[in-house]
């Protein structure tokens, strides 16, 4: 038993609890809980007795259902369990009783409306009944499946009893009786008169607003409890077998530690847990009002550029050390526009050109080496050029080439492995870069939802398709960049002021009206990487408000996706989007880098292969979802998973951060540094800040505020640091304590340089 004694202990104190108040006889009903931190689960044996149950009687199994340890068989329901943990990350517990009056319901075809405020606060709105399908079978479990992602934690099973859930034991047992409760009253009401129903007639709008809240208290309540659980160190194979395990680790830790459940309900961002818990790279969520408060002040003074003298300096470096350099640049400015291909690729006083990339280094044609804080905007959290995922990449160019244009097995293995990482990810299809997955998420939306309107963040970026070049970089620009784009084509795309609920309320409202709104699209951090930071609950707030307007959310995740966690943004939030737009590091860092994923019913609307119509939101690419993109993206998550890649990039982001900061404090400096996890903002110019709200400020002061932030960019690269556009830079598993230490100390020359008051 050894790693999973506790969680057997656990099941079998929840058999006993159901025991002890009737709810389970003898072979009546099943019961698991998750194992920590891993892909396996504990549950009861089929058939047995359970007042005569040992630990030892508990099988464990994994998702796929392979048996782990237990010498019975499992359960023969232990499918509809697996799939409960693989699409709830909040739930840990599982029961499945025969209880007298919710099968009762069930067999009257009944479904409970929303009664009581704890029913609600804990069960969902409402409990609905999951159809037929015989016991065991993967008939059922699809039915279960379909039914659960609606967040709530209890179901009736028609002629099967009663599915509850809960974050830990003590909740799901309180679920299963206050189920029992709300069955029995609703029985008697419905017997006592024809006209029982009525006892759920408050009017919807009443109900809705009285009890969208509760249901948040709840969210968050599971979630702390989700995120509270410590994650049960991997069994070396040496310890397979060792007993001693700690006990009930779910109950200790919420109870441990109050402050911060109660931080939690109040709608703050969670503490950070202790390093070996941490699942997703942000230690600690930066707090957004102090943020826009240092933004806003570094806004309101003159600007502080690097001293005239040093830049000439810094400038001098790019003349005298980057020959081969400038001879390249210049030539490619005859062949490429603006001489460079890249938006964001380096290219004041020129483009710098790259011949070696390695870890955490650059090297450039010129045999200069920098720290490479930018590791090619973002995909490649292992460092760049990773060993391990190259060695793969070449046996299959080796084996199929780059492509063949049919059906390879690592299709399946991307999308499988996305499907286990990221519960809201039901079914995937792949694609060729974050804008056409963008593309792609909008058409399945407006597909869907027969709506019309898609509501973007002011400022954010999500790709360059026709529709989304609107609102870019500044909040409230709207068609500004948009030259080359009919107007018909955004005519259907909204902005709302960033970070700002109320607004997206707003404009959901003004939408109603005059043909709805099919999706709203965000960047779970906030606008281009964070720049401007979200509130921790602003996603759950516009995922409810998505709910309320019957909007889908889509959550772009080009950035986010496995440079947060394994668990995506999404996890970390604790929060489910309908679809997922990947990018980047979809592909670790490789070609052809794009993806959808979500909800079964809308990834299905992309299906392939000649002969679909109708339904279909058609889509394509001759080289999306090539055999190389796809081996190349399946390999580096694994790794990234098997290293704990995000978490150790953001404890490099952590530092670098927690350096930067000392430094401005150092020198008395208004630049403002903050991160969430491995991406890293540091605001020198505020350029990115200065929005149609001040209209003045902006005309008047966005060239030379870009104009420092540019100058920003050479003065690091001519200390050797690779940044993005001088103002962001994204950490990865390769950035040691040493390198961060090493960027900090160029940093500090450069910071230590510019203009005095
Ligand atoms: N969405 C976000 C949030 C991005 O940051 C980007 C690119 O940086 C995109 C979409 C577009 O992705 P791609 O460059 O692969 O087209």
């Amino acid at each position: 038993m050894g790693l999973y004694s506790s969680s057997a202990g656990q099941v079998l104190e929840i058999c006993r609890g159901l025991l002890d108040r009737g709810f389970l006889k003898s072979t009546e009903g099943n019961v698991s809980v998750r194992i920590p931190g891993r892909q396996e689960f504990a549950i009861t044996p089929t058939s047995y007795s359970y007042a005569d149950m040992v630990p030892e009687d508990i099988c464990v199994l994994d998702f796929a259902l392979r048996p782990i340890t237990g010498t019975k068989k499992a359960s023969i329901e232990s499918s509809m369990h697996a799939a409960v943990y693989r699409h709830r990350p909040d739930v840990n517990v599982v029961i499945h009783t025969h209880q007298p009056y919710a099968s009762a319901l069930g067999l009257m075809g009944k479904p409970i409306p929303a009664l009581f405020d704890e029913q609600v606060r804990y069960l969902g709105r409402g409990v609905e009944i999951i159809d037929y399908g015989p016991s065991g079978t993967s008939f059922l479990r699809r039915k279960v499946e379909a039914k659960i992602g609606n967040g709530d934690n209890a179901f009736i099973l028609a002629s099967h009893g009663a599915l509850v859930l809960g974050g830990d034991p003590d909740r799901a047992l309180f679920n299963v009786f206050l189920l029992e409760k709300c069955s029995l009253a609703y029985l008697v009401s419905l017997m006592a008169s024809d006209e029982g129903e009525r006892v759920a007639r408050i009017p919807l709008p009443v109900r809705e607003v009285a009890f969208s809240r509760l249901r948040g208290d709840e969210k968050k309540l599971a979630r702390l409890v989700t995120e509270a659980q410590p994650l049960a160190p991997s069994p070396k194979p040496q310890e397979q077998g060792v007993t001693g395990e700690t006990e009930s680790e779910f109950i200790e830790v919420s109870v441990a530690d109050p402050d911060r459940l109660l931080g939690v309900v109040a709608g703050l961002a969670p503490t950070p847990p202790a390093p070996e818990d941490q699942h997703f790279a942000i230690s600690t969520y930066p707090d957004v009002d102090a943020v826009y408060e240092q933004l806003h002040a570094l806004v309101r003074q003159p600007l502080r550029p690097v001293r005239s003298d040093v830049m000439a300096d810094y400038l001098d470096y790019f003349d005298t050390k980057c020959h081969r350099s400038k001879e390249l640049s210049d030539q490619a400015k005859e062949y490429i526009p603006g001489g460079v291909q890249h938006n964001l690729a380096f290219n004041y006083p020129f483009p710098i050109a790259i011949e070696r990339a390695e870890g955490a280094s650059m090297w450039d044609v010129d045999g200069n080496q920098y720290i490479d804080l930018l590791q090619a905007g973002g995909p490649t959290v292992l460092g760049s050029n990773y060993g391990p995922v190259q060695q793969k990449v070449i046996a299959l160019l080796e084996t199929s080439g780059p492509v063949t244009g049919l059906f390879h097995e690592y299709e399946l293995r991307l999308a499988e492995l996305l499907n286990r990482l990221v519960p809201s990810v039901e079914m995937f299809r792949m694609f060729g870069s974050g804008t056409e997955s963008v593309m792609a998420a909008i058409r399945a939306a407006r597909a869907a939802t027969k709506k019309r309107y898609v509501i973007k963040s002011g400022g954010a970026y999500h790709g360059w398709s026709d529709q989304m070049v609107y609102g870019l970089h500044v909040p409230g620009t709207r068609r500004f960049e948009s030259k080359g784009i009919p107007r018909g084509a955004t005519h259907d795309t909204c902005e709302v002021y960033p970070n700002s609920i109320p607004a997206l309320r707003r404009k959901l409202i003004e939408n109603r009206a005059r043909g709805g709104t099919a999706a709203v699209i965000v960047e779970p951090v906030g606008p281009e990487s964070g720049t401007r930071p979200v509130a921790f609950d602003y996603n759950r707030r516009a995922r409810e408000l998505c709910d309320e307007f019957g909007a889908l959310l889509i959550f772009d995740e080009v950035v986010t996706g496995f440079r947060l966690g394994m668990g995506c943004a999404q996890g970390y939030f604790g929060v489910r989007p309908d679809l997922t737009v990947f990018g980047k590091c979809v592909t670790g860092g490789y070609p052809m880098a794009g993806g959808v994923g979500g909800r079964a019913d809308l990834v299905r609307t992309f299906a392939a292969g000649i002969g679909g119509a109708g339904e279909r939101a058609y889509v394509g690419g001759t080289l999306s979802a090539n055999p190389l993109s796809c081996a190349a993206g399946y390999f580096a998550l694994l790794e990234m998973e098997r290293t704990n890649a995000p978490v150790l990039a953001g404890r490099a982001g952590d530092r670098l951060t927690a350096g930067l900061k000392a430094i401005i404090e150092r020198y008395g400096l208004p630049f403002v540094a903050y991160n969430q996890g491995s991406i890293v903002h540091l605001e020198t110019s505020g350029a990115m800040l200065l929005d149609l709200r001040m209209p003045i400020r902006l005309a008047r002061e966005l060239k030379p505020r870009t104009k420092m932030m540019e100058e920003m960019g050479a003065a690091y690269m001519a200390n050797g640091l690779v940044t993005l556009a001088g103002s962001r830079m994204y950490t990865s598993m390769a950035d040691t304590d040493e390198v961060i230490d090493d960027a900090l100390e160029r940093f500090e020359r450069v910071l230590s340089n510019v203009e005095p008051r």
